[in-house]
């Protein structure tokens, strides 16, 4: 088989790798229908996180169960499922309580742009599609593996709530479908932030009532002024810099929530000038397992179409242009066939 790899910043490598075999009797061996480059994966790629050895690379997936381990219980072979980044037991306190991105038995999938992949913890890990979904609808099922579910835990812990006013940090894949989710949830006017025109068209179709093109100072007045002075109700910070954070923290009203799920690199908060912020903040890798079943159905009945931030389709052995595509911002999320 062969598999994705991170050499170095710029340096992927689709080459031969281990197949993928059932090491706990709690895994399953998945074949992937179709996988991604996620907004994550950059890091590394442009040199933001060390390398120090050759990285197997991918955590978006969904596909059909090949093989399931002797205690796997729920998940049977045949069937497509779709499973979050972090795998969960679904069962521990930490589970239970809805956080199953900390699970206390988590372990993270890394390897996934590949042809096939071991997922452990499968039956609290994957959920099973109603059927095997049609073609047309791998994309949008796809984006609940990471991008989808991120965006609405976003909204979710900015605490979203209909009428009410939302400003969005970010227009890459999980800004975009923040903006989608913050729709769905029934918020009454949403800013999307944005200077890219073809990611200000999706906002907009994803439900974004105002588009704001500055940055710095200038949006932080612009809002401001969108919200006759009083700073939005709920803010999704979907980039992790210290530039997006603060941007977050000054749209948010006081007593305001933001959700944060940009992966932080270099954001340190000045505990005083929080302090007087009055704001809440709330973040963390998402527990897309806890959203998986309500976004399945919401795919499923045709009322959502997150699969539309996949701009561009690559045979999957063609994933270093993936990469490049994206790293260059030509475009926003690379779809991979295997
Ligand atoms: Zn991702
Ligand atoms: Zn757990």
């Amino acid at each position: 088989m062969k598999g994705t790899v991170l050499y170095a910043p710029g340096d992927v490598r689709f080459e031969e790798r281990p197949e993928p075999k059932i090491i706990k009797p709690t895994d399953a061996i998945v074949r992937i229908s179709v996988t991604c480059v996620c907004g994550s994966d950059l890091w590394p790629y442009r040199g933001a996180n060390p390398i120090t050895q050759p990285t197997p690379m991918g955590h978006e997936y969904c596909g059909i169960v090949e093989e399931v381990g002797s205690a796997v219980k729920t998940v049977r072979p045949g069937q497509f499922v779709i499973g979050s980044f972090a795998t969960s037991d679904n069962t521990c306190p930490h589970c239970r309580y809805g956080y199953q991105s900390s699970c206390e038995h988590r372990e993270w999938i890394s390897t996934a742009q590949a042809p096939r992949l071991r997922v452990p913890l499968a039956d609290g890990t994957l959920v099973a599609t109603p059927d095997v979904p049609p073609d047309e609808m791998l994309p949008s099922l796809l984006a609940l593996s990471d991008v989808m579910g991120t965006g609405w835990f976003a909204a979710d812990a900015a605490n979203v709530k209909p009428g009410g006013t939302v400003v969005v940090v970010g227009d890459g894949a999980v800004g975009l479908l923040g903006v989608l989710s913050a729709k769905q949830m029934g918020a009454g006017r949403i800013i999307a932030m944005s200077r890219h025109e073809s990611r200000q068209k999706l906002a907009r179709e994803f439900g974004a009532t105002d588009i704001v093109a500055e940055r710095g100072v200038e949006a932080a007045a612009r809002i401001k002024d969108l919200t006759k002075g009083i700073g939005a109700d709920s803010v999704l910070e979907c980039v992790g810099t210290p530039e997006s954070m603060m941007q977050a923290i000054s749209s948010t009203r006081p007593g305001g929530h933001i959700g944060y799920v940009g992966v932080p690199h270099g954001v340190e908060l000045n505990g005083e000038k929080l302090f007087y912020t009055h704001v809440h903040l709330h973040g963390g890798p998402a527990p897309v397992r806890r959203f998986l079943p309500g976004l399945i159905d919401l795919v499923w009945k045709g009322k959502i179409n997150p699969g539309k931030v996949f701009d561009l389709t690559l045979p999957l052995d063609k994933v270093a242009e993936g990469y490049r595509a994206m790293d260059e911002r030509r475009a926003i999320k690379a779809l991979l066939r295997p």
